[in-house]
């Protein structure tokens, strides 16, 4: 077992050990940002005919080459195409036929006119401008062909995606499996939330946390429960994992007397990887997986053993369960996304372990800013819950001054939603 890795070092080696699950047929309608483990062909002609992008009418431009104001011409308007209708009658030479939007042209028209463009006069129309061949005709094919590679694997379904797929006439589509998350709480001193808290009490709010952070990554979380600090306990909560893709647990990964959740672990046949990351809040996290699961050669549970404290299990989450579990689902891109802000106020801390320090972020005259949530205490959960960012105390610096341009990881992605337009209306 390794000990004592830097976050990156962590990150990697996680992310060297998870794999991308298989993938699974599910109906295309609720696929929404999950990610396609085939390549989509095209296996339509899309539109399937050449069509009208106008209400107008279909005209043979060799019959307008000398449409002018002054000497417009007259057409006889034959017949008339619907959408969803059918066009087999050919336009005759000195005729046009009314077609709508999304109608197929009929033979011989190479072009269609806005009605704007016309004077209706009885079952006649009178032009007065030249048409070009082609104008307002939506050629067959031409959003996609015959074998065109749509989507290919890898790709998020996004909402477009999913009407891409509809036209394809895809009812279900392959994708990668979502990761499974069985989250256990464990101490004495933890009660449900509905519980009394008198007695030193405390609810085991991490379960709660962690599962909403599951959900927000697209994974599916089980809730285990909260095992007493007793050996026999834990095996029981942990058997009840062993069939999900990650076990996710809170407390009992450092040293004190009652920690109990490595040696459970390690009896039930689990390989620890790495315990220990130089990280401030969540030094004691612990990685391992089990080398087989419950079915024959199939590969059983990651391990994140998280610390108890409720601020780093959220950030020790974050920074190695999140980007596993985007992995796991078939993400490329796995990680929050980071800016570069100015810092608010001076930060202090002893060199040695990075520090991810919760801010929030406001934009000031076009210029970022992060100001700390207030006490950083991995005690207080306030100062995650209010956090839009971690900001990255590099681990060999001990101050930062106000002013200090500074990495910060978003965490709240909906900092990027904009309460402005952005633009100015027109
Ligand atoms: P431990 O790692 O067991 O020493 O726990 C560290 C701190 O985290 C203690 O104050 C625990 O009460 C608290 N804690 C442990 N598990 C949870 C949980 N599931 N939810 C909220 N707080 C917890
Ligand atoms: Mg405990």
């Amino acid at each position: 077992m390794q000990r004592n890795l830097t976050v990156a070092q962590a990150q990697d080696t996680i992310l060297e050990a998870v794999f991308r699950l298989a993938p699974e047929t599910v109906e295309s309608a609720s696929a929404l940002s999950r990610v396609l483990a085939e390549d989509v062909r095209s296996t339509r002609i899309l539109p399937p005919a050449d069509c009208s992008a106008m209400d107008g009418y279909a005209v043979r431009t060799e019959d307008l080459r000398t449409a002018s104001n002054a000497e417009p011409v007259r057409l006889q308007v034959a017949f008339e195409v619907a959408a969803g209708g059918e066009a087999t009658v050919a336009v005759e030479a000195g005729q046009a036929a009314r077609i709508f939007t999304g109608a197929p042209v009929p033979p011989g028209a190479d072009a269609v006119i806005m009605q704007e463009h016309v004077k209706a006069d009885g079952d006649h129309i009178s032009i007065r401008r030249e048409v070009a061949l082609g104008d307002h005709i939506r050629r067959a094919g031409e959003d996609l062909a015959l074998g065109d590679s749509v989507v290919e694997a890898g790709a998020v379904v996004r909402p477009a995606v999913a009407g891409l797929l509809a036209s394809l006439g895809r009812t279900v589509v392959s994708v990668v499996r979502r990761p499974r998350v069985a989250i256990l709480s464990s101490g004495d001193e933890l009660v449900e939330p509905d519980a009394p808290i008198d007695g030193g009490r405390i609810v085991a709010s991490n379960s709660y946390t962690l599962a909403a952070m599951c959900r927000e990554v697209g994974a599916e979380p089980y809730y285990l429960g909260i095992a007493q600090d007793r050996p026999e306990d834990l095996e029981a909560h942990v058997r009840a994992a062993l069939v999900a893709d990650c076990i996710v647990t809170s407390a009992g990964v450092s040293v004190g007397d009652h920690d109990h959740v490595k040696d459970v672990f390690a009896k039930l046949g689990c390989e620890f990887v790495f315990w220990g990351v130089r990280l401030k809040p969540g030094h004691p996290m612990l990685f391992g997986r089990f080398p087989g699961g419950p079915a024959p050669g199939s590969p059983g549970p990651f391990l994140f053993g998280l610390p108890g404290n409720p601020v780093s299990a959220a950030v020790t989450f974050e920074q190695f369960v999140r980007p596993a579990l985007r992995k796991m689902s078939g993400h490329d891109r796995v990680f929050r996304p980071t800016v570069s802000a100015r810092l608010r106020a001076p930060l202090t801390k002893r060199a040695g372990r990075m520090n991810l320090v919760r801010v929030s972020l406001e934009v000031e005259d076009g210029e970022l800013w992060a100001t700390s949530t207030g006490n950083q205490s991995s005690g207080v959960f306030r100062s995650m819950s209010d956090a839009q960012g971690l900001l990255v105390f590099p681990g060999a610096e001990s101050e930062l001054a106000a002013g200090d341009e500074v990495t910060v990881q978003v965490i709240d992605e909906s900092f990027f939603v904009s309460r402005d337009r952005g633009f100015e209306g027109i």
